[in-house]
């Protein structure tokens, strides 16, 4: 039975509460209780939890999608270059397809990656090749693990707002890589892929690492971040065209301060409800403004993906326990220039001006919220989760201004209607450049094909189809099915 329910935070607690509630108030016995959809309204004084629950559902409901392992060794090949959620889903999918992936990966495998990762506070600099963004896993994997999605296929089966966390995401993504090498698939770390084999318009493999590895046909599921890759493509007469993003700053405020903002409460969150989220949009002189990877109990990252960057992005634990809750809010920004790569330069010299303003160090450049929102120098900064490290800097000042005034606008507009959110307590990070891919990789609508080259799929968030873990895991899967097709039809 289907039963959808207004609870207490106490009263939808965990699953135990939730049978309590349901043989107390309603008068139902059960063994069990799948939470089907959940939600928290937070809009009035009194917080509810709303849920959708099915009470001793039938078990074959939780078989989505079940994988079925075979064998593909010995099968046609297509080559993946990228082990991030688009290109990992890609391989899954072939496999289930009957063709075997072999997957190129510039980074290191997700253990080793996190060992480069802990090396950026004492260092104070960033590997260009094992990072927040490259290794396995890709920018997924250290990152929050929000699973949100706008694409409109099921893929979520109960939370509005899902979250898996930072500290579970490795062993998931380690899971995924021993499925694809016991199904005959290839998995090849620190291989980075530098151009593609191309005969009469056609795509045959890909020279990585100094070797070739021969084909049916290439995912190319290199993430935002691969300008390299982006560079090699404009070069050699590839179609690509500049793509619209957002930039900005991120935002640190103590959690309780957001707790007691959004719970409406003195006392914060309490017992019973998680990490307050926010998320603000508003229109600000013909322009979206929006908090973007909201992170509630998390902390900010050092996310540059080379030297004389610095970069920031966010992520979370499980347990959204930590001191600090932080987002990206961001201004959008669309091209102006006829130039391909004109987005990806603009991220490049503002990411190289934050470098010089963070003392040309991981140290980033920060100011208090209402300083940077009255123009003032803050003589000196809150506590951060920022591990690198910030140091005191005019925000309002060096940024563009096109980025700077409207995010000042959008403050004083979020600090009306939320009172205690514009406050000195709160920090502003610099800078939040990789909201999304700067260059689309054009492609076919039908075949998802590039527009020239037949055996070229250009797959995931850095082709531009996708942003975030969900959709571009979801990409990742079309185009996998949409590459079987071509082989089963075609080759
Ligand atoms: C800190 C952080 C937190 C985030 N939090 C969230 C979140 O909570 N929820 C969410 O949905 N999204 C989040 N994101 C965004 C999300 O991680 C990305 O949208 C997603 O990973 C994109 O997947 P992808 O497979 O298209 O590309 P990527 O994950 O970027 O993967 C691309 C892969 O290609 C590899 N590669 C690049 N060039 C080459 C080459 N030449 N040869 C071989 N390999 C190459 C890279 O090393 C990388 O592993 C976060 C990102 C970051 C950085």
């Amino acid at each position: 039975m289907e039963y959808t329910l207004k609870l207490t935070p106490e009263q939808a607690y965990n699953e135990q509460s939730i049978r309590r509630y349901l043989q107390e108030e309603k008068g139902v016995r059960c063994t069990s209780v799948w939470v089907r959809r959940r939600s928290i309204d937070a809009r009035q004084r009194q917080v509810w939890i709303n849920l959708t629950v099915e009470t001793d559902p039938d078990e074959s409901v939780f078989r989505v999608e079940d994988f079925r392992e075979k064998d593909v060794s010995g099968e046609k090949t297509v080559v993946i270059v990228g082990a991030g959620p688009a290109g990992l889903f890609a391989a899954l999918r072939l496999i289930e397809r009957g063709i075997r992936p072999v997957v190129v990966e510039r980074g290191k495998d997700v253990h080793e990656r996190k060992k480069d990762i802990a090396r950026i506070r004492p260092e104070q600099r960033v590997d260009p090749e094992s990072n927040y963004s490259f290794g396995e896993g890709g920018a997924g994997a250290y990152s929050d693990g929000k699973l949100y999605t706008r694409s409109k296929k099921p893929a979520i089966l109960s939370d509005a707002h899902p979250h898996i966390g930072t500290d579970r995401l490795p062993r998931v993504i380690e899971n995924i890589r021993e499925r694809i090498r016991r199904c005959g698939g290839e998995v090849h770390f620190q291989t980075k892929a530098e151009r593609l084999i191309i005969r009469d318009n056609l795509v045959e493999g890909i020279v990585a690492g100094g070797c070739e590895y021969k084909a049916e046909a290439v995912i190319l599921a290199t993430g935002h971040s691969a300008r390299d890759v982006y560079r090699y493509l404009h070069e050699s007469g590839i179609e690509i065209e500049a793509k619209g993003l957002a930039v900005g700053v991120r935002l640190e405020h103590p959690a309780s301060l957001i707790d007691s903002i959004m719970y409406h409460s003195r006392e914060g969150r309490g017992r019973w409800l998680p990490a307050a989220e926010y998320a603000m949009v508003d229109q600000v002189d013909g322009r979206g403004v929006y908090s973007f990877c909201m992170c509630p109990g998390g902390f900010v990252v050092p996310a540059a993906t080379g030297p004389e960057q610095i970069v920031v992005n966010g992520m979370s634990p499980s347990g959204r326990n930590g001191r600090w809750s932080n987002s990206g809010m961001v201004v959008e920004v669309t091209p102006t220039a006829d130039d391909p790569l004109c987005m990806m330069r603009y991220q490049e010299e503002l990411e190289r001006l934050c470098w010089l303003q963070g003392n040309q160090k991981q140290t980033a450049p920060a100011q208090r919220m209402a300083d940077f929102v009255n123009g003032r120098l803050s003589a000196d900064l809150n506590e951060s989760s920022y591990a690198p490290g910030l140091v005191a800097s005019p925000l309002y000042f060096w940024m563009p201004k096109e980025i700077s005034e409207r995010l000042r606008e959008a403050f004083r507009l979020w600090g009306r209607r939320y009172r205690g959110f514009l406050t000195n307590e709160a920090t502003v990070i610099g800078v939040e450049t990789r909201t999304s891919a700067p260059v689309r990789i054009l492609r076919d609508r039908e075949t998802l094909q590039h527009v020239r080259l037949a055996g070229l799929y250009p797959a995931g968030e850095g082709a531009g189809y996708a942003g975030g873990i969900v959709s571009a895991a979801v990409d990742g899967q079309r185009c996998a099915d949409a590459a079987a097709e071509y082989l089963n039809n075609e080759r």
